[in-house]
């Protein structure tokens, strides 16, 4: 399994339009963060690999770009904040040039809110002239479920208020937009190698895990290797760094850990 971060910043992204912080002013390519998203490649056996896109960032045609991803074959949908769902309407490159659809993964209220969001998508009947995404979308419960072959399971947390999924996907787990995950799912998360979790900034928040929390949280989790993300510009990638306990690291935009 491949996985690629396409973004690892919070629904401002880094830099923010006119800040001059240190993490804003930073040429450390690192410090540089698009909305938070991964794509995964993994191989089930099958002849061709699954390719899988958790959520649609408004980065997201960017982000095909610099990463040259050229196919999807299902979009699984965390929540529906705007930082995770923008970028839809950008599917439609997709459809063209695999000449498909592409099945979406979305719990209730996440369906329900992309369906009124994108209303012509799902309603092509109103909508007149211009492309429209050609997308099929499966609502999810936290009952595992498969994608030719490759078996999904949804993680069920809070983010504040919102009832968030995370995914885990053989040995890797995706966590984002989290501040609080119940005991009955810390056991599907057992075993790990790889985990991807939020990591706010260093104060405390009230819909996301701070730094402090997270390294509470991933030490408890006790993934092989772990990764902060959906990062404020608090955060610089080099200094935080330095005092990130071994078996953590930040993600960043690019990077690509291979299990
Ligand atoms: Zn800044
Ligand atoms: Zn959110
Ligand atoms: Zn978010």
């Amino acid at each position: 399994m491949k996985i690629t971060v396409l973004g690892s910043g919070t629904s401002q992204g880094i830099p923010i339009v006119g800040c001059k912080c240190p993490a804003c002013t930073s040429n450390d390519p690192k410090d540089k963060r698009l909305r938070v998203s991964v794509y995964i490649e993994t191989d089930a056996g099958n002849k061709k690999p699954l390719r899988l896109l958790i959520d649609t960032s408004p980065d997201f045609r960017q982000q095909m770009l610099v990463n040259n991803i050229t196919d999807i074959d299902a979009v699984l949908y965390t929540h529906y904040h705007i930082d995770h769902i923008m970028g839809l309407d950008d599917i439609r490159q997709i459809n063209q040039l695999n000449k498909k659809l592409v099945e979406l993964y979305a719990n209730k209220e996440t369906a329900l809110r992309l369906k009124q969001t994108f209303s012509y998508v799902f309603d092509e009947k109103t909508y007149k002239g211009g492309g429209i995404p050609q997308v099929n979308m499966h609502e999810i419960n936290t009952e595992p479920f498969d994608i030719l072959g490759v078996k999904i399971i949804p993680i069920e947390y809070l983010h504040g208020p919102t009832i968030v999924y995370g995914y885990r996907i053989g040995n890797f787990a995706y966590i984002t937009d989290c501040n609080f995950i119940p005991v009955s799912e810390y056991v599907k998360l057992q075993g790990l190698d790889v985990l991807i979790i939020d990591a706010l900034r260093y104060r405390k928040h009230e819909t996301h895990f701070s730094i402090d929390e997270a390294i509470e949280v991933s030490k408890r989790i006790d993934a092989k290797q772990t990764y902060f993300t959906h990062m404020t510009h608090d955060v610089v990638h080099a200094d935080t760094s330095k005092i990130l306990p071994a078996g953590i690291e930040l993600a960043y935009d690019g990077l690509i850990v291979e299990i």
